[in-house]
């Protein structure tokens, strides 16, 4: 392959990548929150990139503004035991995300709150992640 073929293919690809991986992130969730199950509309590092988090499905949790912002930099976990809305269920999905068993952890989610929809995609979404 030609060098500058290969340059323009990295600059392409990884954009349409995030997006797609973004998408697959909220739809894990059915849009809501990990921490306090509002809409989620930011993806929170649940390692802060301060602390060499990377931006890996593992790490990256679907998180509304309020709580992405208000955790910052702190422990997620150590944070999370802190707040009103604390769910000891919750907390352990976010474990189980941490741990890369993603299905478990939106057991746990849906265990947590009876409104959450499974995500009748998930398996789609799941090789789309492979993919990824
Ligand atoms: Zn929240």
């Amino acid at each position: 392959m030609h060098i500058n073929d290969a340059v323009f293919l990295e600059d392409l690809c990884p954009k349409f990548r995030l997006r797609q991986w973004r998408k697959s992130i909220h739809r894990f969730t059915g849009k809501s929150c990990i921490y306090c199950g509002k809409p989620s509309e930011s993806i929170d590092h649940v390692l802060p990139r301060s602390q060499g988090g990377l931006s890996t499905t593992e790490n990256c949790v679907p998180a509304c503004l309020s709580c992405n912002g208000d955790k910052s930099d702190e422990n997620a976990l150590y944070w999370y035991r802190k707040q009103k809305f604390y769910d000891p269920r919750r907390a352990m999905a976010i474990r189980a995300w941490l741990e890369g068993d993603l299905r478990l952890a939106i057991r746990l989610l849906q265990w947590a709150n009876p409104n959450f929809k499974l995500n009748q995609n998930y398996e789609k979404d799941k090789s789309e992640y492979k993919a990824a």
